[in-house]
């Protein structure tokens, strides 16, 4: 009897459903080539869910998604909303089910694809390799530490982490770096902050239950400039909410495109998880069968890695994508002269097919 496992989809706004389509093609063929079938239960959030339930988290998708805990997103936001109350705008919807669900840890890979080395702004001996994780702390530190008090004459941001905050997500860091490199470095800025300082020596503590893996620290000045010298020295590196906000989109420059970047959302181990592309609705180009599909596509390879514990399936899927760029074939925003430009639908067509067909060469 196959496996069978329950994924909640929710496709959002502008080119949140047509990426997905594709990830579900995706989906189709590792049914195809592994032991185990998906029962996929949709949901609307963002503009979607303003549209059906007059609210950006409609009360059926926070239930569903309590219910099956693991979730393939799309991408919310479109213009047509532009002119609401800030409070129920499509975005709200995202903060709301982060926070419904507990989702503290951020979980970004960076990857440098060998067809794609010239499509970066940096040099391709640079990025030639590159293969890291940026786990990023995401519900507290500046963003929502306070108070946080506006006058006409002064502003006050508060910085704040406590003991267990830091402990829950370097313990995420450690674990993943257990499964990769095992290198992990955690950033920081400890010569200035409290709030660094106790970072520091939480991580230090915790590096004495996992002696297999080898821990850095870095000032995060230095580490946005290490990021473009030379990012091949890192494997996971370990931030706090805003210091991750800022360098994960650095290290996204590294790739080359917005579009081949996926994410996770995590809570405690064993619980809820979100996966979804970095990059936004792109509302500018929806419907046109332009948007690239890989980020998406990204994204159900960690949910069948992280969530469903299927490596070997994650692999296929990323190795399918190699294969499919080596082969010449571009969505428009990752093209250079000589490729072939091809449509969202072709490009999950294409996936596809390489996710079945690498079965057959290895049967
Ligand atoms: P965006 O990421 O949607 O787009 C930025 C640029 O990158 C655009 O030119 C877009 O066409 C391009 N782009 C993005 N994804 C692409 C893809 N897969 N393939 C090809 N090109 C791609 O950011 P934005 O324009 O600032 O925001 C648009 C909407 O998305 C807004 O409503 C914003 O609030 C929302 N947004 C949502 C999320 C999310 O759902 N997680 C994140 C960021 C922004």
């Amino acid at each position: 009897m196959p496996t069978n496992h329950t994924i909640v989809v929710l496709p959002g706004d502008g080119i949140g459903p047509e990426i997905m389509d594709q990830a579900v093609k995706v989906l189709k063929a590792v049914e195809k080539r592994f032991d185990t079938t998906f029962t996929l239960e949709y949901g609307a959030i963002g503009g979607a869910g303003i549209d059906e339930a007059g609210v950006p988290l409609p009360d059926k998708t926070l239930a569903l998604a309590k219910r099956v805990k693991v979730i393939l997103l799309g991408s919310v936001g479109d213009y047509k909303y532009d002119t609401l109350d800030p409070k129920i705008r499509p975005e709200q919807g995202l903060l709301q089910i982060r926070k419904a669900l507990g989702l503290f840890a951020n979980l970004r890979p960076v990857k440098a694809y060998q067809a794609l080395l010239h499509t970066s702004t940096l040099k391709p001996e640079i990025i030639d390799g590159i293969d890291m994780l940026i786990v990023r702390e995401l519900t507290g530190g500046l963003y929502f530490g306070e108070p946080k008090i506006r006058t006409e004459t002064n502003a006050v941001d508060s910085m704040t982490y406590n003991v267990e905050e830091i402990d829950r997500i370097t313990r995420v860091a450690f674990d993943a770096a257990m499964k990769r490199g095992k290198r992990l470095c955690s950033v920081d800025k400890a010569n200035v902050l409290k709030t660094s300082q106790l970072w520091r020596d939480k991580v230090e503590r915790i590096a004495k239950d996992y002696p297999d893996v080898d821990l850095s620290h870095m000032y995060v000045d230095n580490a946005a400039m290490q990021l473009v010298r030379n990012p091949k020295q890192f494997d996971v590196m370990l931030t706090g909410n805003t210091f991750g906000d800022i360098l994960s989109d650095e290290a996204s420059m590294l790739t080359g495109s917005l579009g081949m970047l996926p994410s996770a959302s995590m809570g405690a181990t064993g619980g809820y998880a979100i996966y979804e592309p970095s990059h936004g609705s792109a509302p500018d180009i929806a419907k046109q069968n332009k948007a690239n599909p890989i980020a998406q596509i990204l994204s159900v390879a960690m949910l069948l890695e992280y969530s469903l514990d299927m490596p070997q399936a994650a692999r296929a899927i990323e190795q399918a994508i190699a294969d499919t760029l080596a082969a010449g074939k571009r969505t428009v925003d990752i093209a250079e002269p000589g490729s072939t430009i091809i449509g969202t639908t072709e490009m999950g067509d294409a996936i596809a097919e390489q996710v079945l067909s690498a079965q057959l060469q290895t049967v």
